[in-house]
């Protein structure tokens, strides 16, 4: 059976990086595409709530904490990291107990998140800015742009700018431009070997699919602007490279590759990994994966291109500017059809809800699918109907192929 043995390494640093929350260091909380090098460089750690949100997601446990968040006013259709992750709070428990021995989650010393993503965020940290009398900072950039020009950097840099202040209250550390510097170079390091990790899947077999690929994500969502991060890069790699050297990967012979779009569906990552390997199919790319490359990031530049990277994010996009992402994928991967995941309670972060996937199709000829379901709360998905039509999409994509 085909083994990543990187992954081993994987449970050591994310258990590491778990610990070092235990040590009472100033801490700062941060959206997972937020400016994580800019609080780092003031010397917070930094917790990341959707890193748990993703966690309540993959225990199942989700579903347990939800009904507590929607007894306080928050929809069941909102995101379900901000119900599960606000039910698990109020409800007083959390799986980083069972998984990295933490008795509650880290208590912020300041708040950070940027809307680059969804405007969810921004309710979600408020609340807890609330709950634990935090002060809270947020970056507000442009949203859903075909191009970033000038003005909407200038004024996301302005908004970097704004959050020092805050950050040098809550840590007791002044600025240090080139403590930002370092961290970003770091950043940069981990996040170029994190898009090279993600390339070896141009191969075929692939060494690694997109299920591998939200596991192995966690030091980059977490760690990065970290040398703990870089290493762990690096290792991975080398593991991965070897494998396309001496050919070996997920599959055998692969008959499909696909891509997947939209958010992973946490609860379920297990049973979709062997259904699509037993139809020996490979999910090779996806835009979730991706979302973690920030190849703009240059240390001799750092508030500039923190600004771009964070705001030309895939999520941050006009559908236009999405399609062209999707055909520059289709093509890198060699990619047989897309799968769209139309995720219940992440409006943001499903792009099947406006005649995207037909208008790929018309451009591409490449055949899409949509799936319905939700990346927490599993009772918005059907396994059976999923299997159905996953079933019939690799038919129709055999069948066509037999025609070329
Ligand atoms: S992008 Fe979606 S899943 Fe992520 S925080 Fe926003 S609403 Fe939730």
């Amino acid at each position: 059976m085909y083994k990543i043995s990187t992954t081993q390494l994987l449970r050591k640093v994310m258990h590491n990086y778990f610990q070092r929350f235990s040590q009472s260091p100033k801490i700062a909380w941060c959206t997972s595409v937020g400016p994580a090098e800019l609080l780092r460089s003031f010397g917070f750690e930094v917790y990341f709530p959707e890193n748990h949100g993703a966690l309540l997601g993959t225990t199942r446990q989700a579903v347990d904490y939800i009904p507590a968040a929607v007894k306080c006013g928050y929809s069941g259709h909102v995101c379900s990291y901000t119900t599960s992750d606000i039910g698990a709070y109020l409800s007083d428990e959390t799986p980083l107990k069972t998984h990295y021995g933490l008795e509650k989650i880290p208590k912020p010393d300041l708040i950070v998140y940027n809307t680059n993503q969804c405007r969810e965020v921004e309710d979600w940290f408020t609340f807890f800015s609330r709950q634990f009398n935090c002060p809270i900072a947020g970056i507000h950039p442009p949203r859903y742009l075909d191009d970033v020009g000038e003005a909407e950097v200038e004024l996301v840099i302005k908004q970097f700018k704004q959050i020092i202040p805050a950050c040098e209250q809550a840590s007791g550390n002044k600025f240090d431009i080139d403590r930002f510097r370092e961290v970003l170079k770091l950043s940069k390091e981990a996040t170029i070997l994190w898009q090279k990790v993600l390339q070896t899947a141009k191969a075929s077999p692939a060494p690694i699919t997109f299920f591998d690929g939200t596991i192995h994500m966690g030091p980059i969502v977490v760690l990065r602007g970290t040398q703990v991060a870089v290493d762990y890069y690096k290792t991975l790699l080398e593991e991965l490279e070897d494998h396309v050297s001496n050919n070996i990967g997920c599959l055998k012979e692969e008959e499909c590759r696909l891509f997947w779009d939209g958010m992973p569906i946490w609860g379920r990552l297990r049973m979709l990994s062997d259904l699509f390997l037993q139809n020996n199919t490979a999910v090779v790319a996806s835009t979730y994966c991706n979302s973690w490359i920030f190849d703009d990031f240059d240390e001799n530049n750092p508030f500039e291109s923190t600004a771009i990277a964070y705001t030309k994010i895939f999520i941050n996009r006009s559908e236009k500017a999405k399609m062209e992402f999707f055909k520059r994928w289709i093509l890198d991967y060699g990619i047989d059809g897309v799968i769209f995941h139309d995720s219940k309670t992440c409006f943001n972060n499903s792009n099947a809800k406006f005649g995207l996937p037909q208008r790929l199709t018309g451009e591409t000829g490449l055949p899409t699918l949509v799936i319905e379901g939700d990346l927490c709360d599993t009772r918005f998905f059907s396994e059976g109907q999923s299997i159905t039509k996953i079933e019939t999409f690799l038919e129709q994509i055999e069948g066509q192929k037999a025609y070329l």
